[in-house]
């Protein structure tokens, strides 16, 4: 029989390629999803799949919101990925601080309580978790899994919703190998840290509720920025390919148990995405900005990645941040 995954928040960005990648490879998938609806269409994207089902989780940060879910027998492998990734924050605890933390220790602490048989939970953590962004643009630096975001509570809980994302992506995280070294449960972690993704969707999106990270690109060519290339709030990027296929290749591969990937292709910068975009649709003429908010920060003045332990471990192929561009952009011109 084919080992079983639950994946969580299957209706997610990430975890749409992550959820087909485990299909394509005939692995058993639970998924959780917020309500039925959700579950209806990723079921219609895989109508003769009798490997896939789902349990409704409404809602990550509820006392025990994973325990129906982790209690069903047979599984043997977590995909964490669901947690909420957007800069629209009323209430920073709320809002992004407590669906991240509780949502990682609800799937620890039931996997440890009921699901004794679970060999290793996967988790999606982020370059946000990685960088430290009272250090700037800290020219030759290479971040590494090697990094942690010193973010502290105060910072946190602040009126800047970017800090509060990348803090409730560091203390999802901490709390995670915490929860290992006290714990000591049966399962292995690894955490996944991408930074900025992009790539074509499997998940359904509409201009109004695209997923975060490719509404950045979006908004490179729906004329909103008004011919200005705004500065991008991070230089680094990869493709939801490669972060899907990470997760999967992390349960795949012994090396990957306790391990921490920094899953980054590398630098980018807007303008240079401008100029792909341009190259590749025509049609986008007088859409895609071309006058630089600033002057644009070469690869020497700013940090870059160091992505050699997720070619070595994981074998990773990086796609080319033309080739996701495009893949994208196509898409969205016919989607939206
Ligand atoms: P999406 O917004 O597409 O996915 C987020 C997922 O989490 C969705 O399935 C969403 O459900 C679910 N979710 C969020 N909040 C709750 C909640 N309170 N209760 C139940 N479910 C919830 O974003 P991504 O796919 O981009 O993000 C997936 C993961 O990857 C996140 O952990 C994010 O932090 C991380 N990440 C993303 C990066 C990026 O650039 N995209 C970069 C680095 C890390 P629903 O669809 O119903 O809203």
């Amino acid at each position: 029989m084919s080992p079983t995954v639950l994946l969580t928040g299957g209706s997610g960005f990430i975890a749409g390629w992550v959820l087909k990648f485990l299909l394509q490879k005939e692995y058993t998938v639970i998924t959780t999803v917020r309500d039925q609806t959700k579950a209806d269409f990723l079921k219609s994207l895989y109508p003769a799949d009798s490997k896939l089902s789902f349990v409704i989780v409404p809602d990550i940060a509820a006392p025990k919101a994973f325990d129906e879910a982790i209690k069903l027998p047979g599984i043997d492998y977590i995909i964490h990925t669901a947690s909420p990734f957007h800069f629209k924050v009323t209430d920073p605890v709320k809002d992004l601080l407590d669906p991240a933390m509780k949502g990682t220790l609800s799937v620890l602490t039931a996997t440890k309580a009921y699901a004794p048989q679970v060999k290793q939970v996967v988790i999606t953590s982020s370059f946000a978790a990685i960088i430290d962004a009272s250090r700037g643009n800290r020219p030759g630096y290479l971040y590494s899994e090697k990094d942690v975001n010193p973010v502290t509570w105060e910072e946190a809980i602040g009126d800047n919703p970017a800090t509060t994302y990348r803090a409730s992506k560091t203390f999802a995280e901490n709390s995670a190998w915490d929860f290992l070294k006290k714990e000591r449960p049966n399962f292995t972690v690894t955490t996944i840290n991408p930074p900025l993704v992009w790539g074509p969707m499997l998940h359904k999106v509409s201009a109004e509720t695209i997923n975060t990270s490719n509404a950045s690109i979006w908004a490179l060519i729906n004329g909103s920025c008004k011919d200005v290339i705004p500065n991008a709030r991070v230089p680094l990027w990869v493709d939801v390919r490669n972060v899907a296929l990470a997760h999967v290749l992390a349960i795949e591969k012994p090396a990957a148990q306790n391990q921490r990937y920094f899953v980054s292709a590398g630098n980018f910068s807007n303008a240079k995405i401008c100029d792909y975009l341009l190259k590749q649709f025509p049609e986008l003429k007088g859409k895609v900005p071309t006058k630089l908010e600033t002057p644009e920060l070469t690869s020497d003045e700013i940090f870059g990645s160091d992505n050699s332990k997720s070619i070595k471990e994981l074998g990773l192929e990086y796609i080319s941040l033309e080739q996701s561009v495009y893949d994208l952009t196509k898409q969205l011109l016919e989607w939206l």
